[in-house]
Formats: structure tokens, C-alpha cells, sequence
């Protein structure tokens, strides 16, 4: 017995590094974005909703779950699943964690250990309208399955539990990212890794950011530059402008940085399209890209957002220019941003980005 709970802590000391190692990789996971569990016998150990992968080793991050009454609701489609806070264990949960808005994925997966991350290269991959036959030529000969875009929470558990074969252990979600399972950490870091190695494209070299340029066209603004110099290849590269510009591509964006990307037009300045926008009863746009020159992000940009600002540059930066794209619908992007739980999480990345400022 003694052996066997020796076992489960250094079990749970592993994941708790290699969450925090995927969580400070931009390539892998931005901001509260992506999650990991593991399961010890009836209990799941989720990370909670708004907090940051990256955090592991210093916060608690993990809240324990009652594993068969969530599967019971995912499996009755009942709406209780879309709760997974309904079935944390309080007594072993003192900071009153809620479990991630994605409880139900990782509950689904049969493996003790499973990773789910928002890695640039599966999303480059996972908008493009031939998503499931270019991954598939990759993925040959493993053990995966793809699942078309379905909000998270009880709609994409049940897309995934309806695919899932016996052994799965790769799910490619969507317009979303990567899930990955194994019955120990170390093994689920080796598939990780060799997922993402075969799903990794170079991305597009993009011209540099205009500082200059972009500093006048804040002038008399809200807006400044962003955190991550890297975010400016999403306007600097026109072929990455061009696909930002058409839609949503991906949940957090949506989340982050509202419903698509605001083009600056030839002419206009941060000062302009803010204005523009609330003639229009618009909100101020959180990010603007200036084509050819790069962003500029609202003064009140939190953490959450400098972190998506990024991650449109690097996804788009290795999706093929021919590639036709799938764009989260208008409805796709009402159903999240309407959704409770994700309410939550944005409220809980407000507050951290106080606490940062
Ligand atoms: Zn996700």
C-alpha cells in the first residue's frame, strides 16, 4: 500500500513538472489555454479552470473529480456534465478549484494520464478544410481519430465518445488542438512529442515589424505595442493578414481577442479604427493589425490576450497559403462567448491580469 501511494505521488510530482514545462512553451499552450489530468482509481485530477499549466509546480492547479457520475451525464446527455464543478470532491479540494471547462475529454479517455494542448502545428493543420487527410498521411499507422469543431463541454465529449475506438490515444480536435493519453507521464511526454514532431511544418519567415511607424500610428490612442514581438508576423506576413482577416480560426481567439481580426485600412490609425468602432457601437478592438507593418494591442491587453496576440502569428505562419481554411462560424463564436463556464475563466484571466498591473 505504502509502495503503491510512493508510486501515485511521484506519479502526480511528474505531471505536475511536465505541466509546467508544456505550459511555458507559446508553441504548445497560450495563457489558461490546455489542460492535463490524472486518474487514480475513481478520481480524476484536472487542472482547474483559469489557472496556467505554466503554474504547476508553484500553485495548486489540480481539482479532484468524481470520474463515473460525470461520465453517467455525458452519457445520458444530460447537462449536469457541462457542470464538472458538480462533481469535485470538496473535501480534497480546499480552495474550492473549479475542474477545467474541458473535465469531460480527459474523463473520456480510458488512460491514467492525458495531455491536451493548444500546439500551433495541430491547429495550423486542424483549420484547414482537408484537415482529417493531411493529418492522417502524417499519423499513419498510429492510433488516432479526428473530431470535427464542436464547442467544448458536453457537444465535443460527445463527438469524441462517439469516434474514440478501444485504443486511442491521439485525438486532433477541430479547429482546436491536441489531445494525447498514456498510462504514465513519461509516456505520455514521449507521444507528445512525437505527435507534435509529425505534425510540425516551417513556418513562413515573416518581414519585421515597423516600430516606427506603428508608434505614430498609436499616437493619441489607447494602443500600444504588443508584449510578444513575435505577434507582429500576423500583419508583417500579408499571406497570414489575408487568413486573419477572413475569420476565427480557433476557441481562444474568440475568447481573447474577440470574433476575428480588425484590418487596419490604408490611411487609418489605432486612433481611427477606435473610433470607427464605437460610431458602430462596436467594442475598441483588443489587437489591430496594420499590414506590412504589424499589431498593436489595446493599453488594457491582459496576459490572455498578448498570449492569442502570438498565437495567431504562429498558427497562421505554417498554414499553407493554398490550403483552403474552415472559420468558426458567427454561431460557434456566440455559443462560446455566452457560455458560463467559459464567463468564468475569462473573469478569472481579468483578475490575474489586475494582479499583474
Ligand atoms: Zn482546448
Amino acid at each position: 500500500m505504502a509502495d503503491r501511494q510512493e508510486r501515485e505521488t511521484s506519479e502526480f510530482e511528474a505531471l505536475r513538472s511536465l505541466s509546467a514545462r508544456v505550459g511555458a512553451d507559446p508553441l504548445l499552450v497560450q495563457a489558461a489555454g490546455g489542460n492535463t489530468s490524472l486518474k487514480q482509481d475513481a478520481t480524476l485530477w484536472i487542472k482547474a479552470s483559469g489557472t496556467w499549466l505554466m503554474n504547476a509546480l508553484r500553485d495548486e492547479i489540480f481539482v479532484p473529480v468524481r470520474m463515473a457520475p460525470l461520465l453517467q451525464a455525458v452519457a445520458d446527455i444530460d447537462s449536469a456534465a457541462e457542470k464538472a464543478e458538480a462533481f469535485a470532491i470538496a473535501e480534497l479540494n480546499p480552495g474550492g478549484l473549479r475542474p477545467s471547462i474541458e473535465t469531460t475529454v480527459h474523463a473520456l479517455m480510458p488512460q491514467r494520464v492525458v495531455v491536451h494542448v493548444h500546439c500551433v502545428e495541430t491547429i495550423s493543420l486542424a483549420v484547414q478544410a482537408n484537415a482529417e487527410a493531411v493529418i492522417g498521411e502524417r499519423l499513419r499507422g498510429l492510433d488516432w481519430v479526428f473530431v470535427p469543431y464542436c464547442r467544448p463541454g458536453l457537444p465535443l465529449a460527445r463527438a469524441i465518445a462517439e469516434r474514440r475506438g478501444t485504443a486511442t490515444d491521439i485525438l486532433v480536435l477541430g479547429n482546436h488542438g491536441l489531445v494525447v493519453a498514456a498510462e504514465t507521464v513519461a509516456e505520455a511526454e514521449t507521444l507528445l512529442g512525437r505527435v507534435c514532431g509529425l505534425l510540425a511544418r516551417t513556418p513562413r519567415k515573416a518581414p519585421a515589424a515597423d516600430t516606427d511607424a506603428l508608434l505614430r500610428l498609436a499616437a493619441g490612442s489607447d494602443f500600444r505595442l504588443p508584449a510578444m514581438p513575435e505577434a507582429h508576423a500576423a500583419a508583417t506576413d500579408l499571406e497570414s493578414c489575408r487568413m486573419a482577416a477572413a475569420g476565427t480560426l480557433y476557441p481562444d481567439h474568440v475568447i481573447f481577442l474577440g470574433e476575428g481580426s480588425v484590418i487596419a485600412a490604408p490611411g487609418d490609425t489605432a486612433a481611427t479604427v477606435a473610433a470607427k468602432a464605437s460610431a458602430e457601437n462596436r467594442a475598441v478592438p483588443v489587437e489591430i493589425l496594420f499590414p506590412g507593418k504589424g499589431v498593436l494591442v489595446r493599453r488594457d491587453a491582459n496576459a490572455g490576450a498578448e498570449a492569442l496576440a502570438r498565437c495567431l502569428a504562429d498558427v497562421t505562419a505554417r498554414i499553407d497559403g493554398q490550403a483552403g481554411l474552415r472559420y468558426l462560424s458567427a454561431q460557434d463564436a456566440h455559443q462560446l462567448i455566452n457560455w458560463d463556464a467559459e464567463k468564468y475563466r475569462q473573469e478569472l484571466t481579468r483578475r490575474m491580469g489586475a494582479k499583474l498591473q
